[in-house]
């Protein structure tokens, strides 16, 4: 197979869901159609329960887990399948919006019953400002729910979306019949036991045919043929272009607990979905089928194993093929660096390989080398854009407990702002470390690891700010000057060295933008 055909056949992808709604379930359906794995049951559901919060060792085990999923790969029609893990707790939101710079399309899950959760609205804007194509799911078909209608409706109203079915369910819940698939034209029939077999379909490309009556009943063939024409006649038809573009999303129906209507998701996903997709560096875009590699690192998890310091920096690959032994340079260090161990990752095992291609995972151990958003190329100074960091929601100084380890703690604290675990602002007054975290969980996990991994021990005292804007650069006028003077309090540079208020209040952060018109600020780090 040449370089191009490699590409063409890569597939690199996340689920995203509100927790429940079945993302672990369909994960694991989609590597048994992959024959990745040989039973339900085998991939481990990477959540925080509520009640473990306060459990460390639970973290720890979570921690075990999410190095494991966090890229599941598998061979379909020899398509090469790249699942990227987003947790869908919300403590880990931040990591997940990471992930997303790195899958070239997604899959959004569903409940048919809750509908459009918080957490979806959430992930779906980051897709959505960033046009990356989507294809909705909506599980749990073999339980009573929200009507087909007006969960279209919901979709496309909450989440901003194009919508148009390519599959759709006969009856609901006690009275699911099967689905309907637009797209191939088939029906399949749902027979509630079907959890790991792989269902025959039944070709029906005439839904006029009174063959219909026979297969599913008079009244349901009535209801399917109105539900039908009213699709069509609402919902434009599929465009795959518009759906590349991020246009248009069209949606399937099933259940994936049932393993039902998961092998028509899948079908037209390795069908439609996009190969790896150009992306844009600080330079230049840089499309996948050039010969020279690059990739980025956008997510870095430490070892298990506390005796070994050594962390797996992971890699998306944008353009040429990344080899093991070769030198490549480390862009914001200026240095060249040679893998010898590089792992790739298929369902659950990780493997050392000598070759890896566009859209590909590369995860490279790392001794502290890499931080989130660094850019490895064959030797052109490239950095890619569009990890940015979001404003946290919780905000606390960071204490040092133990004087005598205050060389561990500072080491400690550089390495997990590396890893993406939370973010440092030093105050520009006193330069005072506040941590800001996207859920109170990070907390616990910050002070455990210090302590398990850096032999540090640290405190919190609360720090009372409602959210970070970063100030966007700009001359110094009367103006900057004076928001600068009379903000001097709330004012702290994140990692990067870049300038961030510390807004007390959603009040004051008000006031402070009619105050000063020409200071823009901004809830990322970079413009999205
Ligand atoms: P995640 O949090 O999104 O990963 O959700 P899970 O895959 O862990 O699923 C949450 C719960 O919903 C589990 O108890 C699943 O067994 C259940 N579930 C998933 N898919 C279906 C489905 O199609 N039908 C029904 N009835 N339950 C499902």
């Amino acid at each position: 197979m040449d370089f191009e055909q490699e590409i063409a056949r890569r597939r690199t992808f996340g689920i995203i869901s509100h927790p429940d709604a079945g993302k672990t379930t369909l994960t694991e359906k989609l590597l048994l159609f992959g024959g990745a794995i040989q039973e339900a049951g085998a991939v481990k559901n990477n959540k925080i329960k509520k009640s473990a919060t306060s459990d460390f060792m639970e973290i720890e085990r979570q921690r075990g887990i999410s190095v494991a999923t966090s890229v599941l790969a598998f061979l379909y029609n020899d398509k090469k399948i790249n699942i990227l893990d987003t947790p869908g707790h919300k403590d880990f939101a931040e990591d997940t919006f990471r992930t997303l710079t790195a899958v070239d399309s997604v899959i959004v899950v569903i409940d048919v019953a809750k509908g459009v959760e918080e957490q979806t609205e959430k992930l779906v804007e980051v897709c959505r400002m960033r046009s990356i194509p989507m294809i909705v799911f909506i599980n749990k078909l073999d339980r009573e729910g929200k009507d087909a209608f007006d969960l279209l409706d919901e979709v496309e109203q909450k989440l901003g979306l194009s919508v148009t079915p390519l599959s759709f369910p006969i009856g609901m819940g006690y009275d699911f019949k099967g689905i309907y698939n637009i797209y191939e034209k088939n029906i399949n029939l749902f027979s509630g036991n079907s959890k790991q077999n792989i269902e025959e379909t039944i070709a029906f490309d005439d839904i006029e045919s009174t063959e219909l009556e026979g297969i599913i009943g008079e009244n349901s063939a009535q209801e399917l043929r109105d539900n039908l024409e009213l699709a069509t006649g609402v919902y434009p038809e599929f465009d795959k272009e518009a759906y590349l573009e991020g246009a248009q999303q069209p949606v399937f129906f099933g259940s994936a607990l049932n393993n039902f209507g998961v092998r028509e998701l899948l079908d037209c996903f390795v069908d439609i979905a996009p190969s790896p997709r150009p992306k844009k560096a600080e330079e230049r875009l840089v499309a996948s089928n050039e010969k020279d590699f690059s990739g980025f690192v956008f997510k870095i998890h430490a070892n298990m194993d506390p005796k070994h310091r050594d962390r797996l920096a992971f890699i998306k690959i944008v353009s040429g093929t990344f080899e093991r032994n070769k030198p490549y340079l480390h862009v914001r260090l200026d240095k060249k660096l040679k893998f010898s161990s590089p792992n790739a990752f298929f369902a659950e095992k990780k493997e050392i390989v000598d070759i890896s291609y566009p859209g590909d995972i590369v995860g490279l151990h790392d001794t502290g080398n890499f931080k989130i958003g660094d850019t490895l190329t064959s030797g052109e100074k490239l950095s890619y854009t569009g990890i940015p960091s979001f404003s946290p929601e919780h905000f606390r100084y960071i204490n040092n407990a133990d004087p005598m380890k205050a060389k561990q703690l500072y080491k400690g604290i550089d390495q997990l702002m590396d890893e993406g675990v939370a973010q440092l602002f030093t105050l520009e007054l006193n330069g005072r470390k506040i941590i800001g975290t996207v859920g109170a969980l990070q907390y616990e996990v910050i002070q455990y690891r210090l302590e398990h991994e850096y032999g540090a021990k640290c405190s919190y005292e609360n720090f009372p700010a409602h959210k970070a804007c970063w100030v966007e650069p700009m001359e110094e006028n009367e103006e900057f000057k004076e928001f600068k003077r009379v903000k001097q309090k709330f004012l702290a540079k994140d990692k990067r060295g870049q300038l961030v208020f510390l807004a007390d209040s959603a009040f004051s952060l008000q006031m402070t933008q009619q105050k000063y018109p020409t200071v823009r600020l901004r809830f990322t780090s970079e413009p999205t």
